[in-house]
């Protein structure tokens, strides 16, 4: 249930309600509009208790509303104005559109650094890089895991880009926490509760990857356990999902964009990458997504592709990241939107 309070209703008023709310057992979340405050309760039994509590009869209340949907933080109904997070100086979210870039995996010193110089030059704002990768195969490169973190801080010094890096479980969270910027939920891990969980005790901004199956509805619950836990600073990522087709790796569903958008008020991210699994498609699939309202995209960028020791065939070369820079910068503009990491 959501408590909207009066326009401009003084802040004693809504003082009044929470605490009568704590006081009986629910948990109160407040959001903060320009006009308005709205007062989200949870708890198991609000659609029972509520009513009987008279709400409001209370000063400064306007109405109670049940909430539809099965999330609550990380749904629209709850919070109308779009989350925008802090990532060092930048926010996300926000008017601003910012690109993630760099390879599949951290492999070595020489190859992380040049990428995080030649994503940064083309005007990327965070860097990616998995150190810890989920791959199908127990015989495929695994990640250089903490050297691949140390890698990653060193490129970060170079070149001031912050580090997006995944996650896998939570024995290893603290470890990655201590490098990452922005901590990367992969795929295979959009439902893994325990290690959901564990990031909500976080403060870390958090890309969480739908899951190759996963409904929207069971996507933006796996974000509601993070925000559950206190860390609102999420961010979803569609990486495409699995459908009959096989000319794709993923099928990217770009409609996710602007449905998100409606649901909730978290920025989206869109990845073309996995999403498609082909270099050649992820020009034009990066400029669809910023049309279609991502507030972001992440990119597998590699100085060398064929050489690369994993998703070689879906990562640009330097080149085509610029020229793709170059094309959603100008779709950026007609979305009202700014590049920031690119000059206006
Ligand atoms: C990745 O970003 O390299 C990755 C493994 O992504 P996903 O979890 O979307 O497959
Ligand atoms: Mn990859």
């Amino acid at each position: 249930m959501i408590v909207v309070m009066r326009h401009m209703a003084p802040p004693e008023e809504v003082e009044a309600v929470t605490s009568r709310l704590s006081r009986a057992g629910f948990q109160v979340h407040l959001s903060q509009g320009v006009a308005r405050t709205i007062i989200g309760v949870i708890g198991n039994d609000t659609k029972t208790r509520l009513p009987g509590m008279a709400l409001e009869a209370m000063p400064g209340v306007e109405k109670v509303v049940p909430i539809l949907q099965p999330y609550k933080l990380a749904g629209r109904e709850f919070k109308p104005e779009n989350t925008v997070i802090r990532i060092g100086e930048f926010t996300i979210g926000g008017e601003d559109i910012h690109v993630m870039a760099g390879p599949c995996a951290v492999e070595n010193r020489e190859q992380i650094l040049e990428s995080a110089y030649q994503v940064k030059q083309a005007g990327a704002t965070m860097l990616r890089g998995g150190a810890f990768k989920p791959r199908t195969s127990p015989y495929s490169f695994q990640g250089l895991e903490e050297e691949g973190l140390k890698l990653l801080a060193e490129a970060r010094e170079a070149t001031g880009l912050p580090v997006v890096t995944e996650v896998m479980d939570p024995y290893t969270l603290h470890l990655v926490a201590e490098y990452a910027d922005v901590l990367q939920i992969g795929a295979r891990n959009m439902q893994n509760f325990h290690l959901l969980r564990e990031v909500g005790k976080l403060e870390k901004p958090v890309l969480l990857k739908r899951g190759p199956s996963a409904t929207i509805e069971e996507w933006i619950l796996a974000a509601e356990y993070i925000m559950a836990g206190g860390n609102y600073n999420v961010m979803l990522c569609e990486r495409g999902i699995r459908t009959f087709e096989t000319y794709t790796r993923n099928t990217l569903d770009l409609s996710t964009v602007p449905v998100l958008k409606q649901l909730t008020h978290l920025p989206v991210i869109v990845d073309p990458s996995h999403g498609t699994g082909k270099w050649k498609l992820v020009q034009p699939m990066s400029r669809a997504a910023i049309a279609a309202g991502a507030d972001g995209l992440i990119v597998e960028v590699h100085p060398n592709p064929s050489e690369a020791l994993s998703d070689g065939p879906q990562s640009l070369n330097p080149e085509n990241f610029a020229a793709m820079m170059g094309q959603i910068s100008r779709i950026a503009e007609v979305m009202g939107r700014r590049m920031a990491g690119m000059p206006r």
